[in-house]
């Protein structure tokens, strides 16, 4: 997505329709909190800050600051499909807008829900029931907490720290969950 071409880069062939869209994210740290794929995290109401460059008020054409959604939820299904651990997230994005080949990137961002898998997403097979959080180590060296959610079986062994059921969850993460 990050790649793909802007087709307004000029300020002034701004989204004439609303923003909404879709996107897959993670759930990590404690307390969880919504992570992308590149691993910025965010609230479910926040506004976009450039990593790269701190005179950029996001979204500056040609860089990669703000949030980006896709306009066509099978996209965003397809990136769930091979981005196992994530969920999908319905956004509404606000304020300063361009139009991409799929999407839209903007200013700022409101997550309306996260949709829940039904399956257990480590068995794949029993219903899910409640969310549990694993330490992970990544390529780049860096440690972080995931949260997945699990059937009664393969959340059994996990203590009352490391779990949550979907309402504690859905508190947490300020979102309706789905
Ligand atoms: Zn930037
Ligand atoms: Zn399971």
């Amino acid at each position: 997505m990050h790649n793909s071409k802007l087709v307004y880069s000029d300020a002034f062939n701004l989204p004439s329709q609303e923003m909404h869209g879709y996107k897959i994210a993670f759930i990590t740290d404690r307390p969880p909190t919504f992570t992308g794929l590149t691993g910025d995290r965010y609230t479910q109401d926040a506004a976009a800050r450039c990593s790269l460059n701190t005179e950029h008020v996001p979204p500056v054409a040609g860089c990669e600051c703000g949030f980006y959604a896709y306009n066509d939820i099978r996209r965003a299904h397809h990136e769930l499909s091979i981005n196992p651990g994530a969920f999908l997230i319905d956004v509404d994005l606000f304020g300063v807008g361009f139009t991409y080949t799929h999407g839209f990137k903007a200013e700022s961002q409101l997550v309306n829900f996260l949709t829940l898998p039904k399956r257990c997403m480590r068995c794949k097979v029993l219903p899910a029931k409640k969310f549990v959080t694993t330490y992970k180590m990544n390529y780049v060296s860096f440690a972080y907490w995931q949260w997945e959610l699990r059937c009664s079986l393969c959340s059994y062994s996990f203590k009352d720290q490391d779990s949550m059921s979907v309402l504690q969850m859905s508190q947490a993460l300020n979102t309706p969950l789905r």
